[in-house]
Parts: structure tokens; sequence; C-alpha cells
């Protein structure tokens, strides 16, 4: 993957903020594919978090130091791991090329297609009770039975782990051990908003300093726009 500029990722902040987590996932999509977040809509959600991951190995590292909290007696727990190291343990994806399962049931095969992020807005914006089989109705042939979500929910998990991703945990407090999604759109998104942040407050001081509009300053490597703040604080 290319480097994504700081224009471009600023500019995937702004189409993400104050969006759903799923128009966020694109948002950032968009910007590792530099492409506009409509146009990935149709990406299978595992080939999503894939570029998700390598994006955000390019942009903030691969360590992870999340944290969590036991459901049994409230301590917080710190989730600290190389995101690598929890791919390379997943394994690869082994996506068919009409990026469908197949589903075994009651004697019959059915072809489900992998889920995209618009199947999963669609869902989303319905508000459907039961999301689960709803995404499976809408990824399973019509006019056909639909086949249990569970068994189609295995399905996809097996040709692609990063579908339903889930860390080991084990409670330093009460012992308890469980299993915690693991969501790289949320996390991610959360380290963008940060920079974000962050790189709109050094624009703000370097244009007060020097008059600089927010391309010069962007224009700027991250190292040396450190060295001018610096002086800036001086
Ligand atoms: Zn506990």
């Amino acid at each position: 993957m290319s480097a994504v500029s700081a224009g471009e990722l600023l500019d995937a902040w702004e189409a993400g903020w104050g969006r759903d987590p799923l128009r966020r996932g694109l948002a950032l999509l968009g910007a590792a594919r530099r492409t506009a977040p409509d146009a990935v809509a149709d990406m299978p959600v595992g080939r999503r978090d894939r570029t998700l991951f390598a994006l955000r190995a390019a942009l903030f590292g691969t360590a992870v130091d999340a944290v969590s909290r036991c459901p049994e007696c409230d301590t917080e727990v710190e989730v600290s791991f190389d995101q690598q190291e929890l791919l390379a343990q997943l394994g690869q994806a082994r996506p068919a090329a009409d990026d469908a399962v197949t589903v075994r049931e009651g004697g019959r095969e059915v072809r489900v297609r992998m889920p995209t992020s618009a199947d999963l807005a669609a869902v989303l914006d319905t508000g459907d009770p039961a999301p689960e089989e709803a995404l499976v109705r809408r990824c399973a042939p019509a006019g056909e039975p639909v086949p249990a979500a569970d068994t189609v929910a295995e399905a996809w998990a097996a040709a692609d782990p990063l579908v339903d991703v889930r860390l080991g945990v084990r409670c330093p407090g009460c012992g308890l051990a469980w299993e915690e999604p693991f969501d790289i759109v949320g996390y991610l998104w959360a380290e963008l908003d940060a920079w974000g942040r962050r790189t709109l407050l050094e624009v703000h001081e370097l244009a007060r300093a020097y008059g600089w509009t927010e391309a010069q300053t962007l224009a700027l490597s991250p190292w040396r726009r450190q060295c001018y703040l610096g002086l800036v604080g001086t």
C-alpha cells in the first residue's frame, strides 16, 4: 500500500465524523484505496478488515493496547498484542471466486455470499430486531429457503477468520476467562480521531505563528512540523 497523505487522512476523518461505525469503516477503507467510500461498500467485510489492518500498520504500527472490562467483577483488563501475530494466528482467508460459501443444511446445498459493508448497512438501517437472520436473508439466494444464521456464520468465519475476530482474555482479579470481539474499525477510528485532533491543533499553532495554510503545514514531514512547533514554543 502506498503511503496515505495527511490530507487524505483528514478527509477520511471528516467523512466518517459523526457517522455510524460502518460508515467510518468505509471512510477508512476509501482512504486506504484512494477512492470514494461508496465505491468500496461491496467489498466483503473480511477483506475490508484485512485492508484496514494493513492501513493501521502503515500509519500507527502493529502494537495494539486495548482495554476490556471483566463481566464478572468489573476489573479493567488490559489487552495488548501485536496485530501481525494475531493475523498469523487467525490464518489466511480462502475466498472463492464468487465470494460465497457453500452451506449444507437438510440434505441440500446453498451458496451464500460473504457479507459486505453494504449488506451490514442495509440491515442496520432497517433496524431489524433479528439482524443476524436479516443479514443471512440478504446474502442467501432469493426465492429459496434461508439456511440457519448460526450455520452460515460458521461457514463465513471458516472462509475468512477476519469475519469474527475474538481475543482470549483472562481477568487478573477473579481469573475469569472469556472471548472478547476485536473490532479493527472502531480501534483504528479512535486512533485516527486522536491523530486528527492533534494535527488540527498543529495546523492552528503554525498558522498563528507563520500564517501558513493547512495545505502548507500538512505538506511538511511530521518531523519538520515538530521542529517548527518546538521553535514556536520557545
Ligand atoms: Zn474478574
